[in-house]
């Protein structure tokens, strides 16, 4: 006896047959083997394979009223059709068509055969751009017959990306075929609770329409669907996989939820913590107090606050008996958070500690001893960190800092050095590598989308000419003798195949001649050692230099309030994510301050940038921009992702639709402790995870 489920299954496990074994009209060997190169071989895949767009032909134009070059759609009987030679013997076929009022002819050069398919007396649609001379005319257009039994008389044609052999007309009889086979079969995934929640129309309802749609605008809802979907399916896959790994492991820990540290420490800021902030603080301590494996990724942009985040969540962890780990990508960003922090911490009685590659001998030495005894409660460092000789008595927590810099890798390593393994990562940019991280790995995300009160907005210019250099150069001194202090940032890096770019030197070398020897300048680059790289920081902080001329090594978190200028040379050579990086720089004092994009460039895709660039000041906006410049292929490295199967989920774009929907699959793998009951859904898990683990074995 078959229950239920399983004529489900059978059904639905149909979709996912070869297509060989269907018959379907239209569709033979031939066109299957064109359609195979494009991915589609089944049923599924048909149906999965969306219009690219649409033609509405809801409101034909009249012939009489067409314009010169007008692109556009007419319907209209063939009053004539035939094969003629041109003066230059290559043959066309020619027709002309009616619409009772006016006529239009057409021509296709090199397609005589067109004579068996369109004849007098057929109903035709067309569509390309309108020649008006003498007579109406159109070159080649896209052609459809309407026939009498209605087949394509639609008013919205999808259109489909298809090998060039395959016509649009005869996809769209083999897709509505196929729908009307077989979309019964296409059984529901979504827990009807969801469906409710989410305002969503039904699988099969979705299907149908977004191939067939009644009405434009009523594609949005349906493409809105199917990205949920994927996200569903994606999330319900990852984190079951951690429920089943964490009722594994569930030696949890229990905390007395202690917060004398923190409301210390909150007393002795200057400021009261934003909205954001306290909601991202909030969402941890409710991990953390659940005795759950907190395994978050807090996104906020430059300048947001996640440091004092970081720092709140840390003394929360050691005031409740364990240590804590912060880990920046680089020492001059270790050294500023011990520095900035060091006072606070000695005042509360709690041990803090440096570690990065130049702590050394004795000093090295005690620090992984007290490390391992217990005795230091806060350890901030570089990826020194890593190394296996560093041990903890009790970590807790471990809080990472600008993620971007660091691998998975390195980021598994150190929670596998902690007793419980919460960790919680820091970008500041959403950037899609950290969240490829927050869908594939298994990272939770919070978001601080608010920036602390009272901030003023960096003014951005473009500077594309000399003339312009030279207004910049006079405004600088200005600042200089204001007291202000400024970042030079430049690309260096080797000398290049690709033209030249400025290294430090030569930018020392051009304002030098410009007259601004006079000022104290400190060059910093990568290659210099971290002793030196160190006083020339603390010597601009403590302002004994106006100028500071860098390379990108002081991209990440640096902190000087007086720097209010930055003027970044061969700007085009830099991202939009990380020319609002090198931005986020200044803007952090009282001073208004300014950013300058210094480049002639003429490539499209960089104006776009500096553009944008000189717009805004949000850096989710621009990480969005960001996207849209490149392609997402470029984004979405398979290897480096395994995000392959993400079609219709813009991870930017999304970002509040997969934590909405990440919620309610949590709360539904809770309510079913950890089980996937609909059969459906696990097709479909299985299907998405095992198609990964192929292109990850590439
Ligand atoms: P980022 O998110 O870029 O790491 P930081 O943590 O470095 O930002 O904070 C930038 C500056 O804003 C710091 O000087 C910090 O003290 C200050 N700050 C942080 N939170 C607030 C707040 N709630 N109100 C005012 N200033 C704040
Ligand atoms: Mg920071």
């Amino acid at each position: 006896m078959e229950t239920n489920d399983n004529i489900m299954i059978k059904e639905y496990e149909i979709l996912y047959h070869d297509i060989k074994e269907i018959k379907i009209k239209n569709l033979g060997e031939k066109t299957l083997d064109k359609l195979k190169k494009y991915g589609i071989t089944r049923l599924i895949d048909f149906l999965y394979h969306f219009p690219r767009t649409y033609e509405d032909r809801s409101n034909y134009k009249k012939i009489r009223d067409l314009l010169n070059n007008e692109y556009i759609s007419i319907k209209g009987e063939v009053i004539e059709a035939k094969v003629i030679r041109t003066r230059t013997y290559k043959s066309m076929f020619k027709i002309v068509v009616s619409d009772g009022y006016g006529t239009i002819e057409a021509v296709w050069f090199k397609m005589p055969y067109l004579v068996n398919t369109i004849k007098v007396g057929m109903e035709v649609l067309l569509n390309g751009t309108v020649k008006k001379e003498y007579i109406y005319k159109m070159v080649n257009p896209g052609y459809q017959i309407i026939e009498d039994n209605g087949d394509i008389n639609l008013s919205i044609i999808p259109v489909y990306t298809l090998p060039q052999s395959i016509s649009q007309t005869i996809y769209i009889k083999i897709i509505k075929q196929v729908i009307e086979y077989y979309i019964e079969s296409l059984h529901e995934i979504f827990p009807i609770e969801f469906i409710d929640k989410f305002n969503l129309p039904s699988r099969i309802e979705t299907i149908k329409k977004i191939h067939f749609p009644e009405k434009l605008d009523e594609v949005y809802n349906y493409k809105r669907r199917i990205a949920t979907e994927e996200i569903f399916i994606l999330e319900m896959g990852i984190l079951q996989k951690r429920f089943e790994y964490e009722s594994i492991n569930s030696v949890l820990y229990n905390l007395e939820d202690k917060k004398n540290l923190v409301k210390k420490y909150l007393e002795s800021l200057k400021f009261e913590l934003t909205r954001a902030q306290k909601k991202v603080i909030s969402e941890i301590y409710n991990d953390l107090n659940s005795g759950k494996i907190s395994n978050r990724l807090i996104q906020g942009d430059v300048g947001s606050g996640k440091t004092v985040v970081a720092i709140i969540l840390l003394l929360y962890m050691i005031d409740n008996g364990y240590q804590g780990v912060l880990m920046a990508p680089t020492e001059i960003l270790a050294e500023q958070h011990f520095l900035g922090n060091m006072d606070i911490f000695n005042n509360l009685g709690i041990k803090i500690e440096i570690l990065t590659g130049s702590v050394k001998g004795k000093k090295r030495k005690q620090i992984l001893d007290e490390l391992e005894q217990g005795v230091i409660n806060l350890i901030i460092g570089t990826h020194a960190l890593i190394e296996d000789n560093v041990k903890f008595k009790k970590l807790g927590l471990v809080v990472i800092d600008e993620q971007h810099k660091f691998g998975v890798e390195q980021r598994k390593k150190l929670r596998e050095k902690g007793i419980i393994s919460n960790i919680a990562v820091m970008s500041a940019t959403p950037i899609p590598r950290s969240l490829a991280l927050s869908i594939y790995g298994d990272l939770d995300v919070s978001i601080i989308d608010e920036l602390p009160p009272n901030r003023k907005d960096i003014k951005t210019k473009w500077i594309n000419s000399e003339n312009l250099k030279e207004k910049m150069f006079n405004f600088l001194k200005t600042k200089l003798e204001e007291g202000r202090q400024i970042y030079f940032v430049t690309p260096l890096i080797e000398e290049t195949e690709t033209g030249k770019w400025y290294s430090t030197e030569d930018v020392y070398n051009m304002i030098s001649e410009k007259g601004f020897g006079k000022y104290n300048i400190g060059i910093l680059h990568g290659k210099m050692k971290s002793e030196e790289k160190d006083a020339i920081m603390t010597n601009f902080k403590k302002h004994k230099l106006d100028i500071l001329i860098s390379t990108t090594v002081i991209e990440v978190g640096v902190d000087v309030p007086n720097a209010a200028i930055m003027v970044i040379i061969d700007s085009n050579k830099f991202g939009l994510s990380q020319l609002h990086q090198l931005r986020g720089r200044v803007g952090r004092g009282e001073h208004q301050s300014y950013c300058f994009l210094v480049t002639n460039t003429t490539n499209e895709v960089s104006i776009e940038r500096m553009k944008i660039m000189e717009k805004t000041n949000d850096g989710f906006k621009i990480a969005e921009e960001d996207l849209k410049l490149r392609k997402s292929g470029e984004i979405f490295g398979k290897k480096q992702s395994g995000i392959s199967d993400i079609k219709y989920v813009d991870v930017v774009r999304d970002i509040k639709l997969i934590k909405n929907v990440r919620d309610e699959v949590i709360n539904y793998l809770k309510k079913t402790k950890g089980v996937v009951e609909n059969p459906i859904l696990k097709i479909e898990i299985t299907e998405k995870f095992n198609k990964d683990k192929e292109n990850n074995n590439e």
